[in-house]
């Protein structure tokens, strides 16, 4: 029986919409060229048994009790709030940039009432933040920029923080206190069986069906006059008729360390300024898990292979918004997710934007303009 809608993509976008339409007693059917659901946050276990994310480190965050109580309904969680160093002229510092780091990097002994002072006197005040060295500059100065940003972002995005804008840098808030956790939300947990068995479990609907490992390409005349749902690159859509929209791409070196119990003391450790690659990730700090061994994941961002990151810019936002013209212009088509939206979200941000999607589409029966 042909279904009411075609889903492209299995990732959060994409699944939270199946599962919302399904509920409102809609036929989906959602399609995925890779070989397993989840999209990006996909894990699974590696040959040593240890749970690790193929696709780079996925830590859930959010602001959004909406959001949280929604996935909830398909996990419990574990408590987990990420921290992350960043090797520095040979030590490891905490980032975001707060009192100790500032204290351990330049051998001073500010109160927490002094940090700001301090910036004050270092800072190069900015205005407007349009790029993201407006904004690292404006924040702590030239020292902390040069040591902490500019060579990650070299690195990150092949660019210089001044050809990024501002929102990149803007993720990473300044701290003139001791919290040298990554994240602030007020929700901050992992998925207690991992990624994977929530998607399972929000995938699981009789009114689903999951077909992995179809190209939509291969398939897209199968379903002559079904409303499509697609989540992936909006420029291949389009078959690129308005040239390549930018992606950056990494490679992710993953490694098994048989007789090292712990590799490095939190999560992640940034390498801004040495090495090829950006970060180190050991996963057992994020998923709690206990092994003998334990599993490492090294990124090396590059120009090529399969997009993952939006590059936030003025040129390239300008790209995007012909193909989104292109897209307004396409009936029966919704698009909406990071790569179709052409937007830096993190995974909560996806998750709001897929329920109100499926919402509105279920309440008009007409994409909504959000998504669009
Ligand atoms: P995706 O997960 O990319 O899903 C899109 C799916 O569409 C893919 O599975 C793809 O195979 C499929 N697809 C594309 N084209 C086609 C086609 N033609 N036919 C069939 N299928 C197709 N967010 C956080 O909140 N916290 C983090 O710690 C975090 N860490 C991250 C680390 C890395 C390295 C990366 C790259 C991202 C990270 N994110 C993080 C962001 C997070 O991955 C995304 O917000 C989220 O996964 C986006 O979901 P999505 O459904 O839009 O896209
Ligand atoms: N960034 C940096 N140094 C760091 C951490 C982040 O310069 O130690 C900059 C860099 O441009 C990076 C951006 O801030 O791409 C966003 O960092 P985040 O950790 O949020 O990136 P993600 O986890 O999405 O890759």
């Amino acid at each position: 029986m042909k279904p009411d809608y075609l889903i492209v993509g299995a990732g959060f976008a994409g699944s939270v919409c199946a599962r919302v339409l399904a509920e409102a007693g809609r036929r989906v059917h959602l399609i995925d060229k890779r070989e397993h659901i989840g999209g990006n946050a996909y894990d699974q276990r590696d040959a040593h048994g240890v749970l690790i994310h193929p696709y780079g480190p996925h830590i859930f965050h959010t602001n959004s009790k909406k959001v949280f109580e929604y996935l909830s309904r398909f996990t419990t969680w574990r408590f987990y709030e990420h921290r992350v160093l960043a090797q520095v002229d040979g030590r490891l510092l905490p980032i975001p940039i707060n009192r100790s780091t500032i204290n351990q990097l330049y051998g001073l002994n500010l109160g927490e009432d002094e940090v700001q002072p301090y910036l004050d006197s270092v800072r190069e005040p900015r205005e407007p933040l349009q790029t993201s060295e407006d904004v690292v500059l404006n924040s702590v100065g030239r020292d902390l920029c040069d040591k902490f940003f500019r060579g990650y972002t070299r690195k990150q995005w092949g660019l210089d923080l001044s050809q990024l804008s501002a929102g990149v840098a803007a993720r990473i808030p300044t701290r003139c206190n001791d919290d040298d956790r990554y994240f602030g939300d007020s929700f901050q947990f992992m998925p207690a069986e991992g990624y994977t068995r929530m998607f399972e479990r929000m995938l699981d609907h009789p009114g689903i069906t999951v077909q992995t490992g179809t190209d939509f390409r291969a398939v897209r005349e199968q379903f002559p006059g079904v409303h499509i749902i697609y989540t992936g690159p909006i420029d291949a859509f389009f078959d690129h008729c308005h040239g390549a929209l930018p992606y950056r791409s990494l490679s992710f070196a993953h490694e098994h360390l048989a007789g090292t119990e712990q590799f490095q003391p939190v999560g992640t450790v940034n390498y801004p300024n040495d090495h090829d690659y950006t970060r180190i990730t050991e996963f057992k700090h994020l998923t709690g898990e206990t092994h003998a061994g334990t599993s490492i994941v090294r990124e090396y961002p590059q120009a090529e292979g399969d997009p993952y990151y939006p590059v936030p810019r003025p040129e390239n936002e300008a790209l995007y918004k012909r193909y989104q013209a292109l897209a307004e212009a396409t009936p029966g088509v919704t698009f909406v997710g990071r790569l179709a939206q052409y937007r830096y979200y993190n995974m909560d941000q996806i998750v709001a934007t897929a329920l109100k999607t499926a919402e509105d589409l279920l309440q008009t029966g007409a994409a909504p303009e959000a998504a669009r």
